[in-house]
Order: C-alpha cells, then structure tokens, then sequence
C-alpha cells in the first residue's frame, strides 16, 4: 500500500509563527529593494554591478524561502519503522505513541509522535528539526544569515555613501 509522502503538522501556533517569518522575510527583501539598494548604488552607474548585486539578494531571499518551505513539508523521519526492524538491532518502545525508539529519537508533543534524531521541534518552521529535514533547516540559517550579512555590509556602503554627499555638498 503506497503511503502519502505529504507532510504537514496541523498546529495553529506553529502556522502563524510560520506565516509570521515569511512576512520577515519579504520585509527585509521589501526594505533592501526600496530603501538600502537606493544608497547602496548612489555612486555607481554601472547597470551589471546594480543588476548582479541585486539578483544576488533576489536568489538568497528565493532559496530562504525555499528552503523553510522544504523544512516545513518534508517528514523529518527518513526511514520506516519495518527498516529498523529488518536491522535486527533492539529498540526501546515509546511509552506515549507506542512505536520504536532508536537512539537519538524523542518524542514530540506537537507532531504527536517519535522523531528520530530529533534536534527540537521549531515553530518558525512549524515542523520537528529531525534526520530527514536537518539539511534543508541548516540551509535556511546559512541564506538566511548570508542575507543579514548582505544587509548590513549594503547598508554600511549606503550609509557612507550619503556622508561622502553630505560632505562635499551634492545635492541628491
Ligand atoms: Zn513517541
Ligand atoms: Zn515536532
């Protein structure tokens, strides 16, 4: 019998902290189009640099996105409980859900279930952080990481470009 691969935890907390980060995101991508990108390229009239530096900031929001979408439905456990069981090693059994508990495995209270090599159950993603889904997780940290430091490093730029005009006087 095939089983459905679609993952989705129904919690309401979890939804809202969820949509909660998208909008984080399109409001940092929001700000750096409308406000940082302005200052960041005042001094520079090339139309390559202005188009690669802002495509770059457009991929890291996209794959940002991408990635906590992909954390969020995807099974954070990677193989079946018969898997286990055909490995012949011996299991503890989950007093809460009943299933088999290799190491490293916890229980989860919100997906209602065991996750193995669970790391935390993270509401911003509205999913468990397990063996199956960690990678798209740490993905989601490093664009989302590389975008604050894309921010900060274009905003600093920015923000000594508009000294230099105050400085010597040109209007803008
Ligand atoms: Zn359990
Ligand atoms: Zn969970």
């Amino acid at each position: 019998m095939s089983k459905s691969n679609f993952w989705f935890v129904k919690d309401l907390g979890g939804i809202l902290c969820c949509i909660f980060t998208w909008i984080l995101i399109l409001f940092a991508l929001f700000t750096f189009l409308i406000v940082v990108r302005p200052l960041f390229f005042i001094n520079s009239p090339e139309i390559k640099s202005k188009i690669f530096y802002t495509s770059l900031y457009l991929f890291l929001t996209l794959f940002a996105i991408f990635s906590h979408t992909k954390t969020m439905l995807s099974d954070p456990n990677e193989s079946n409980q018969d898997t286990f069981l055909s490995s012949g090693r011996k299991y503890l059994v989950c007093s809460i859900c009943s299933s088999l508990k290799p190491a490293r495995a916890h229980h989860c209270s919100v997906c209602k279930r065991c996750i193995r090599k669970m790391d935390h159950h993270c509401p911003w993603v509205n999913n468990c952080v397990g063996e199956a889904n960690i990678k798209y997780f740490l993905l989601f940290l490093f664009y989302i990481a590389s975008m604050s430091i894309y921010s900060v490093f274009a905003a600093s730029i920015g923000l000594l470009n508009l000294t230099k005009i105050e400085t010597s006087g040109i209007p803008y």
